[in-house]
Parts: structure tokens; sequence; C-alpha cells
């Protein structure tokens, strides 16, 4: 399978395929792909003729101190598990490609971005939407491929996308998981055996709340205690946030009467991960 270097490249591979008339599917990633990728790839296959992987490491997202120099690269594995998907090539620039020295342009969201990770991570959501864009503009994909495991994520490029007039279907993919709940993530080859086994908490302190609420519980206050106490029962797991949140506004919510995200994000030892589920109003389990 092709790796595509530069826009270039892409570009000319592109308009080949919407000469012939063919639908483009784009899945965005870092790289170190994983079933969770490999699940995105495959929808993205199953509604398009054509199927790019960006695979780009993009530093804009990352903040100081945070992981971008020892981020998992490998893009031997990554060709073979994108084309054991079904995808059609993977475009895989370098930085430099991406930003020039000159670069100067960004594309910025209020709202939406400022809780969650946007509030842990400042800029990291400036640095999404930029290269989103950017990825947008260079493929013109029909649909985009994205995981609710990044569930604000998601709902920042719906927004970009219906703010900014792009012409592109955003899809939504569910969250794929290792069998004990962990969910799947580049950032899990961090773990080490100890720590891999404290990661089972994030999934687990989730499951007690939605079983709580299932079971009727319906204070905000009452299931964060029971996320909480659960996480912090493992030596090696750190709290950095819990939040419910309105899924579409990402804005704290004080009662249960929409669909909310519980959303949380942990320090295992050094590893910040991230996990989280909806809970959906509409589907009458309330
Ligand atoms: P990343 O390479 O981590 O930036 O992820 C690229 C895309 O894959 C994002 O849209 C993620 O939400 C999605 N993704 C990552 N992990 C999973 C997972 N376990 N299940 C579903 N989608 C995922």
């Amino acid at each position: 399978m092709n790796i595509l270097i530069t826009v270039q490249e892409v570009r000319e591979k592109v308009q080949e395929w919407k000469r012939a008339g063919l639908r483009v599917g784009l899945v965005p990633t870092m790289g170190y792909l994983h079933e969770g990728h490999a699940s995105l790839i495959k929808e993205a296959c199953s509604q398009n003729d054509r199927v790019i992987v960006s695979d780009f490491v993009n530093p804009i997202q990352f903040g100081p101190g945070e992981d971008l120099d020892a981020y998992p690269r490998d893009i031997e594995h990554d060709r073979k598990t994108a084309q054991d998907a079904g995808a059609d090539c993977i475009f895989h620039p370098d930085v430099d490609e991406m930003y020039g020295s000159d670069f100067s342009s960004f594309v910025d969201m209020t709202g939406i971005t400022e809780n969650l990770c946007g509030k842990r991570r400042p800029g990291h959501f400036r640095g999404v939407c930029t290269v989103v864009s950017k990825l947008f503009n260079i493929v013109t994909p029909d649909m985009a491929y994205f995981g609710e495991k990044d569930a604000q994520q998601l709902a920042v490029i719906r927004q970009m996308v219906q703010d900014l007039n792009f012409a592109v279907q955003i899809i939504g993919c569910p969250i794929i998981r290792e069998p004990d709940g962990l969910a799947k993530s580049s950032r899990n080859a961090y773990l080490n055996m100890e720590e891999r086994q404290a990661a089972t908490v994030l999934h687990a302190a989730l499951s007690g709340a939605e079983d709580a609420m299932r079971a009727g519980e319906r204070q905000i206050s009452v299931l964060t205690g029971m996320i909480r106490n659960t996480i912090e029962s493992r030596p090696l797991a750190r709290v950095d946030y819990i939040e419910v949140v309105d899924s579409k506004s990402m804005q704290p919510v004080s009662e249960m009467n929409a669909d909310v995200l519980i959303a949380i994000a942990v320090y295992v030892g050094k590893i910040r991960l991230i996990d989280n589920f909806t809970w959906k109003i509409q589907a009458g389990r309330i």
C-alpha cells in the first residue's frame, strides 16, 4: 500500500479518484495504529470507494511538557494495520510539509473547547482544529471518521464543520476496548505491567456509575463521588478530571435532563488516559 508523503501527492491521488466519480473517506490519526483505529478504517471502507488514513503526530496539539517526543511511532506497523483494515493509502507527512517555517494561521474555537481536555490542555484543540482543517482541505473527503473515545474532539470537529462550512460528513465510531475494558489507545504502550493493571480502573469506575444510573441514581455529585472513590482506591491512579456535561455543548449540567457525557481523565503513574460514556435520555433509559 502506498505511503504518500507530500500534499501534492495526496491532491493528485484524490483528483484521480474524484475524476472517476469515487467517494473518498478520511481517517485522521496520529499513528501507532490499533484496533480502535482499524474499526474507523473499516467503517470508512464500508461507506466509501477509497479511504485515506492520515498518520501524523501533530506537534501543535501537544503542550509544553507533554509527550510529543515520546509519542510512539511505527510506520511499517501502521502500513500493515491500515492495509489489513482495507485502507487505500496512508498520508504520512513530515512536520515541515504541514508547518512550513512561516506557518501563521490557526483555527480556534470557543465554548465547546473550554472544559474537559480543553481546560486541562490549553491550546490542544487549537492544534486539533488547525490540523484537521488542513487535512480536510488537502484530502477534500466526502466523509471523515472520528472515535467516540475522544468525545470532546468529536463534538469540536462537528461544530467546526458546521461553523466553517466544510463539505464533509462527520461519522462518530464507538469505543473499542481491551477484553478487560480498557479503551484501546496508542498511549497504552507506555504502561508497565503494574500500571496496565491499574488502568482498568477507568472503565470500572464509569461502569459502576452507569450501573448506579440504571438503578435510578440521578444525583451528579453522588455519581462523580462514586467514580472518584473507585479511581482513588488504586494507589497508582490519580484523577485529572471527572466531568458531567451536555453531550453536544460540553457545558456542565446540574441535572440529568439531556443527553449527558460522563468523561474522565486519569493519570496512571505518569500516563494520562481518558474514557467516557454517554447517557442518552431519548433511548428511554431515564
Ligand atoms: P489518535 O491516533 O489517538 O489521535 O486517534 C485517531 C482517531 O482514532 C481518533 O478519532 C480517536 O478518537 C480514534 N480512536 C482512538 N482510540 C480509539 C478506540 N479505542 N476506539 C475507537 N476510536 C478510537
